[in-house]
C-alpha cells in the first residue's frame, strides 16, 4: 500500500500521517500510538490505553471506537448519567496508576 499523502486521494491536506503503519488522521489533539498504531481522541485517552505502561485493548480500559474517515478513533464512550458518574470516579482515580 502506498504511503498516504495529505492533500491527495481524499486525505485532507491537514492530515497527520504515520509512515510505519500508513495511518493518517486529522486533529492536532489526537494521539497515535507507535506501539499498537491505534489513534486516540486525545493524550488522555491514549494514556488510558497505556495503563501499566503497555498497550491495552482500548475496550478493556473503557474506550470505544468511532468510525472516522481515516478508520477507528478510540475515545471515551457517549455516556448515560449513571455511566458518566461511574467513569468520572474511575478517571478521577487516574486509570494510568496501578
Ligand atoms: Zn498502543
Ligand atoms: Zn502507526
Amino acid at each position: 500500500m502506498a504511503h498516504p499523502t495529505p492533500g491527495f486521494d481524499g486525505i485532507p491536506a491537514a492530515a497527520i500521517t504515520h509512515g510505519a503503519c500508513n495511518s493518517w488522521w486529522t486533529g492536532a489533539e489526537r494521539s497515535h500510538c507507535a506501539g499498537c498504531c491505534r489513534t486516540f481522541t486525545s493524550l488522555k485517552t491514549f494514556e488510558a490505553h497505556r495503563k501499566g505502561l503497555r498497550c491495552n485493548e482500548p475496550t478493556d480500559v473503557g474506550l470505544v471506537a468511532r468510525e472516522e474517515a481515516f478508520g477507528p478513533l478510540w475515545g471515551k464512550p457517549p455516556m448515560s448519567e449513571a455511566e458518566r458518574a461511574r467513569l468520572s470516579a474511575l478517571w478521577a482515580r487516574g486509570v494510568g496508576d496501578e
